[in-house]
């Protein structure tokens, strides 16, 4: 019995260690688990808590056994918690809820709480069991994010852009306000729809390549294109996200059309409606490219004579006149011509052959008869011409621009070669632009190197028959090309702008030269418009004049009437400035250009001189006579001296006498000749002969 008894406190006393050992394992277990174990009765009092509780939360296992675990939740978890518990209690199922544990330090703590019931065979319920779980960084991120995301919703929903989420199965999973209207609106498309099934007509579009391309790239893909079913535009940006992709997309329709007004505005010449110079570069590099499969060929108007016409019409004159001078062109021009002003009264054609076979030339001829007929502005009857220049493409062209230039390089021939001319462009034009180039650069060096020098015509007095005094004509000595004459390399010194050096150097010379003379013969000196737009000349002049101790009034300056037509009033305050200097001003070419009798008016002139061409036809042309004496009389009712040019027989020079003519200058009363020459002429002795008419000079022309 006591045997008995010894082994029975055996296996009790190892049933104890294993029940210790168990105990022991199972709260090394509960304190190095994360999870805090608990176990309720069945009607839901606690029944045991771990130690690790009150570490927690300060609060003794026995104050918080049965309900008292309360007082270790935050008050407003309380009740939901107990709603959870009372719900599991009475269902007999398993639950679980979020909430927050009030720490001992007072901090408030998120735990997860779930429990499970044991039961017994009959389905009762023996226990429950139940965990606690730190849940405080899960819902502090979980907050967090529910935080982002109701800012990302609020940012999306605000945005002026359409926002549409998908997912990589091109489901749409969010849809702004925005988007919704537009999609739903058109298609009736909504949320948890796949794309292409509300947009089946875009597959295969823009649309669908560029949105498949973020997705294979990563990369956000931003693109402008039309709509499919509509002509409206947007503008999208197309950026992968983590499952799919997210469109922001906006309707851009207006701003487009508003730049592509623009555009049209940019392009279009706005008095005239058609091409502008940028529409054209364009149009003619677009041309170029395809020369291969057709020709194309340039052609450049220039309006003679629209600048005068602009000055001494008006500008809103000119302006309607460009505009009428456009529809002759344009109903001139074939449909797949493209007419452009490039500006001013310069006029362009991009001309391709079109079926009927219609070539450059037979264009051209149509384009200048516009010109046949007077145009009409305001009642005012106005007759233009123009030039035109023809360039066809080359397969020496490498640009647009060769075959330009060389449509350039005709019209600047078809103008040299007066009003009205057609010119197709050559190589030898390309040759003599260039020759002239190369005059211009030797004509730089010339004054430096002595090439150049003064000539002197006489002018006779023809009531006395003595030398009035001479005009000096400048002369120019090309050591290769040899004499040049000055109606070709002074339009050359305008251009490089070297008339005012080389004007300069005339007028000292021929001061110098007067200063040799006789003091009461004059010297007259040719000054060019370009010299008369500098507003120094007054005081280069006068500086001459010291310079040679001459009296002012023995200088005559002899100006052509387009000094009056540009920029007039500038020019005409310089003349007046020489001339309350003492210098006398005469009008030079009377008779050409364009000769409005207003000039005569706008600058109290003292000299006239009629141009060369009239006094040719003296006793051939009654027309030429009559307009001679009328240019006479006027100019003797101004009180001008009148002197007639290219006087060059004893006809015409009787002629000019019986008519009242003060001066003749011309082969018949003295060819240009060199300085030496007209010194001698003038310093001769009375009772010598006079006229420098027997006496021609070998360097006349
Ligand atoms: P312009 O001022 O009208 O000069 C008169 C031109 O007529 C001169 O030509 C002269 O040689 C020419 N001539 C004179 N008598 C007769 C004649 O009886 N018959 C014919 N057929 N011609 C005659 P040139 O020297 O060749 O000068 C031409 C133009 O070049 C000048 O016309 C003038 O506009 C300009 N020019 C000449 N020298 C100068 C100058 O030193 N400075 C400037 N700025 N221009 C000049
Ligand atoms: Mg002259
Ligand atoms: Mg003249």
């Amino acid at each position: 019995m006591a045997e008995r008894i010894a082994v029975q406190d055996r296996i009790i006393a190892a049933l104890q260690d294993q029940i210790r050992e168990q105990d022991i394992r199972y709260r090394y277990a509960c304190e190095l688990s994360n999870r805090i174990p608990w176990m309720a009765a069945p009607n839901g009092d606690l029944m045991e808590l771990p130690p690790l509780w009150t570490v927690l939360t300060g609060l003794s296992v026995e104050e918080c056994l049965g309900n008292g675990w309360v007082a270790a939740v935050h008050s407003e978890d309380v009740e939901p918690l107990k709603e959870i518990w009372q719900q599991a209690l009475s269902t007999g199922e398993d639950a679980q809820a979020d909430f927050r544990l009030i720490m001992r330090n007072g901090d408030l703590r998120w735990f997860q709480v779930r429990v499970a019931p044991r039961k017994a065979e009959d389905g009762s319920i023996v226990r429950w069991y139940g965990t606690l779980e730190d849940a405080h960084d899960r819902r502090v991120a979980e907050e967090a994010s529910k935080q982002s995301e109701a800012f990302a919703l609020r940012v999306l929903e605000s945005t002026t852009d359409h926002v549409v989420v998908m997912d990589r199965d091109w489901r749409i999973t969010f849809m702004n306000a925005q988007a919704t209207r537009f999609i739903h609106d058109r298609r009736h498309g909504k949320i948890g729809d796949v794309l292409w099934d509300i947009y089946p007509d875009y597959l295969g579009s823009d649309y669908e390549i560029h949105y498949r391309q973020a997705l294979a790239t990563g990369r956000p893909v931003r693109f402008e294109t039309g709509m499919i079913d509509s002509d409206g535009w947007l503008d999208l940006n197309v950026c992968p996200t983590s499952d799919g992709l997210a469109v922001f997309f906006r309707d851009i329709t207006e701003v487009k059309r508003a730049s592509d007004a623009l555009i049209e505005q940019a392009h279009r010449d706005e008095l005239t409606g058609l091409a502008n110079r940028a529409l054209f570069n364009k149009a003619l590099e677009e041309a170029f490219e395809h020369r291969a499969e057709r020709d194309t060929s340039v052609l450049l108007l220039d309006l003679d004579l629209f600048k005068e016409v602009n000055d001494t019409l008006g500008h809103p004159v000119g302006d309607r006149l460009l505009r009428k001078v456009a529809l002759r062109f344009q109903s001139a021009i074939g449909k797949r011509d493209v007419l452009a002003r490039l500006g001013g009264d310069e006029f362009a054609v991009i001309h391709r052959p079109s079926a009927d076979g219609r070539s450059v030339e037979a264009l051209a001829e149509r384009l200048m008869e516009s010109f046949t007929e007077c145009f009409f502005v305001d009642g005012i009857a106005i007759k233009l011409a123009a030039s035109i220049g023809t360039a066809k493409s080359s397969p020496a062209d490498t640009s647009s621009n060769d075959l330009f230039k060389a449509a350039d390089i005709a019209l600047y021939r078809a103008k040299e070669d007066g009003r009205g001319a057609i010119r197709a462009f050559d190589d030898g034009m390309a040759e003599r632009l260039q020759a002239r180039q190369t005059m211009k650069v030797d004509l730089d060096v010339a004054l430096v190197l002595g090439e150049l020098r003064l000539v002197y015509q006489p002018l006779l007095d023809i009531a006395s028959g003595r030398i009035a005094g001479a005009e000096a004509l400048v002369r120019w000595r090309h050591p290769t090309l040899g004499e040049i004459s000055p109606g070709e390399f002074i339009p050359l010194a305008e251009d490089t702008g070297l008339i005012v050096e080389m004007g300069d150097w005339i007028l000292r010379q021929a001061c110098m030269q007067a200063a040799l003379w006789p003091d009461d013969r004059t010297i007259a000196v040719n000054i060019s418009p370009v010299q008369i737009r500098d507003e120094t000349l007054p005081q280069r002049v006068l500086y001459a004049l010291s310079n040679a101790g001459i009296a002012p009034s023995r200088l005559e300056l002899e100006i052509t009437e387009s000094v009056l037509l540009n920029d007039s009033e500038r020019n005409i305050a310089v003349l007046h400035a020489l001339r309350e200097a003492g210098v006398r001003i005469a009008l030079d070419d009377f008779g050409t250009g364009f000769s409005s009798l207003s000039y005569l008016r706008s600058f109290p002139f003292d000299k006239l001189k009629l141009d060369r061409c009239f006094v040719g036809d003296i006793g051939g042309s009654p027309q030429s006579e009559a307009i001679i004496r009328a240019a006479g009389e006027m100019g003797r009712a101004m009180a001008m001296t009148t002197t007639a040019e290219g006087v060059e027989t004893a006809e015409q020079l009787n002629w000019l006498r019986a008519n009242g003519w003060s001066q003749a200058q011309g082969w018949h009363t003295g060819r240009p000749m060199e300085a030496s020459a007209i010194r001698d002429l003038m310093n001769r002795r009375k009772g010598e002969p006079a006229s420098a008419g027997e006496n021609p000079d070998p360097c006349g022309r």
